[in-house]
């Protein structure tokens, strides 16, 4: 093998390698666009970011959000956590995978990769949410605008250019819009927390024992969560309930969205359903349910939540399904093969 890459140096020359070195899209026509979906008050906030994005390469922008959701991430965790995720480089590339993946460089040095569809659609569902129970949970899924959402998610996922074909999903006021942007962060969170959690855990990839595999699955999904609890607890001590839910309800968010593409287990991954149970059993362990009658009501009223939520995510699998057959899936096995071992 050729000389020693640093994570970074290997993730930059793999960009080149797959193509993805160039300048990026982003132009002010397009610009326009994103910020007029935003509140007033934020637009010029808004609009200088992307400006300062014009003529960067893909690579440059990815390394840049990757600091913020990393500076973010950084507040949730313990000082050993804190070690172990300063000794792994997280990277970002622009495919369209609802996935992320821990893993080892050629060299062995673990990385951390998010790819860009993940965190788009995690936004986007969001927004759509937050309106819809800003709506009531009913009004905004008329057949027409839940169809136009699910074709968006689609075509986002299968690499279909997608600019001008968003409904109005936004939400309406600043209040809701602050609730989104949090909710979105939270799961950021927890998909890197479950990640971070392979690599505390020291998986070394998957067998052909599925319970060995799920078992993986679950002990990253409790780091995640665990992470998540103590941002929800540092939030709820400092009076900010919203923000504090919104860390509450995103594990369980991350995985309702999964099941958009099916409810199923795999070889490597327990179904949506099954690490939602898992998750809400040590959830209420870790918040200790049973001992405060106030809070238990609270939680259960989040977990009835989420309920409705896995009804409507898993009642839209089928026309998923049925909208994914219009599409050639974009090959990306190279993502897998590329890393010396992964985890998803
Ligand atoms: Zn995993």
């Amino acid at each position: 093998m050729s000389m020693r890459l640093s994570p970074q140096e290997w993730l930059n020359q793999e960009r080149v390698v797959r193509g993805f070195s160039g300048a990026s899209q982003i132009d002010r026509k397009w610009i326009d666009q994103i910020v007029s979906k935003v509140p007033l008050e934020d637009q010029q906030t808004t609009r200088d970011i992307w400006l300062s994005r014009i003529g960067k390469t893909v690579g440059e922008i990815h390394d840049e959000q990757m600091e913020q959701y990393k500076e973010r991430f950084k507040l949730t965790l313990s000082d050993d956590e804190r070690k172990v995720a300063d000794e792994c480089y997280f990277g970002i590339l622009p495919t369209r995978e609802f996935n992320a993946y821990a893993g080892k460089t050629p060299w062995g040095d673990r990385v951390v990769i998010l790819h860009e569809a993940l965190t788009h659609i995690v936004a986007i569902w969001c927004h759509w949410y937050t309106r819809s129970s800003e709506e009531g949970g009913n009004t905004l899924n008329t057949e027409e605008r839940q169809h136009m959402m699910l074709k968006y998610f689609v075509q986002v996922w299968n690499e279909v250019p997608v600019s001008s074909q968003l409904p109005d999903i936004y939400p309406s006021t600043k209040e809701q819009w602050s609730y989104s942007e949090t909710l979105a962060i939270a799961c950021m969170n927890f998909v890197m927390g479950h990640e971070i959690g392979h690599v505390i855990h020291n998986h070394k990839g998957y067998s052909n024992i599925r319970e060995a595999n799920h078992l993986m699955e679950y002990q990253a999904d409790e780091k995640g969560m665990e992470i998540c609890i103590k941002m929800f607890l540092s939030l709820a001590s400092s009076g900010m309930n919203d923000d504090a839910d919104a860390y509450l309800l995103a594990p369980l968010m991350f995985v309702g969205i999964i099941s958009l593409f099916g409810d199923k287990s795999s070889n490597t991954h327990p179904s949506a359903t099954m690490r939602k149970e898992k998750i809400q059993k040590n959830m209420s362990k870790m918040l200790k349910f049973g001992e405060k009658k106030e809070f238990d009501k609270h939680l259960l009223m989040l977990f009835s939540e989420v309920e409705q939520m896995f009804l409507i995510l898993s009642g839209y699998a089928s026309e998923v399904k049925v909208l994914m057959s219009e599409y050639t899936r974009p090959n990306n096995s190279w993502l897998q093969s590329m890393l010396k071992t992964n985890e998803g």
